[in-house]
């Protein structure tokens, strides 16, 4: 099958099994839609008053608002028409696989705010995560996205997946506009300054990155470095290495940092 034919072929299962996510990413068939209704309507001027009240409706609203959600919206469904192309490239993914893929990601995604917001709504206050992408560093070519959580002042599970996504969408971003030639992105965890404390404290959050992780990058990601870490945390990832059946562990390295340093490539 053809990539683009693939891709038609994600949009029939988008069609029939959830019609507001296909509206949402294709909206220019609601527009040809709505014309086809107009001019099928035996009462044409009171469609054409029905529409112009609804512009009125909409014109109410405060403008600044309108902006800025559409601008959100927009991104959002460009971000998602480039996943739905990327896994339409991968050969082991069938439509219906694809449309599955797709639709754990737009789930996750507004679970996490990640369409209504453009950067992490504890850190736009103060900085309390470690997360962040720099793209001036590459290994082997790929750009990688850091945490150091022995750092971070704020672990709660839900802005910390929300901050990680964020980074990661520009990592992504990044992948799709530079002419660099990979898919795929590296993800660094530097433990430095990580006590057992903090690991018990991490468990529950651990286990939400991996799955977050797991369920929307898998096929994103290249390795995740694990730099320094201590032997205490043996015990642990060996636990969620069962947990994920292997899967995304298996990209696991750790890695000493003076090792680390040596397979940096500064851009
Ligand atoms: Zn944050």
């Amino acid at each position: 099958m053809s990539k683009s034919n693939k891709e038609e072929g994600v949009f029939y299962h988008i069609k029939r099994e959830n019609i507001d996510m296909y509206n949402f990413l294709r909206p220019q068939d609601i527009t040809e839609k709505l014309h086809i209704v107009k001019e099928e309507a035996h009462g044409e001027r009171e469609v054409e008053e029905r529409l112009m009240k609804r512009e009125n409706i909409d014109e109410r609203k405060e403008n600044e608002n309108i902006d800025d959600s559409e601008k959100y919206r927009e991104k959002e469904r460009k971000y998602i028409l480039k996943e739905i192309r990327f896994y339409s490239s991968l050969p082991n993914y069938t439509p219906r696989n694809i449309y599955n893929k797709i639709n754990t990601i737009m789930v996750n995604r507004f679970k996490y705010e990640i369409p209504y917001i453009n950067s992490c709504s504890l850190c736009n206050i103060n900085i309390v995560h470690t997360i962040h992408y720099d793209n001036s560093m590459r290994i082997d070519n790929k750009p990688i996205v850091f945490m150091t959580p022995g750092n971070a002042i704020d672990n709660s599970k839900y802005y910390l997946v929300q901050h990680l996504i964020i980074e990661l969408d520009k990592c992504i971003e990044d992948i799709i506009n530079i002419d660099i030639d990979t898919t795929k992105f590296s993800i660094v965890f530097n433990f430095e300054n990580y006590t057992l404390g903090k690991m018990i404290k991490d468990m529950g959050l651990a286990y939400e990155l991996s799955l977050i992780l797991h369920d929307l990058y898998y096929d994103r990601v290249e390795y995740i470095y694990l730099i320094d870490a201590p032997l205490f945390m043996t015990p642990m990832l060996s636990m969620m290495k069962k947990m994920f059946k292997n899967s995304i562990y298996k990209k696991i390295v750790r890695i000493s940092k003076y090792d680390y340093e040596g397979l940096i490539n500064y851009t």
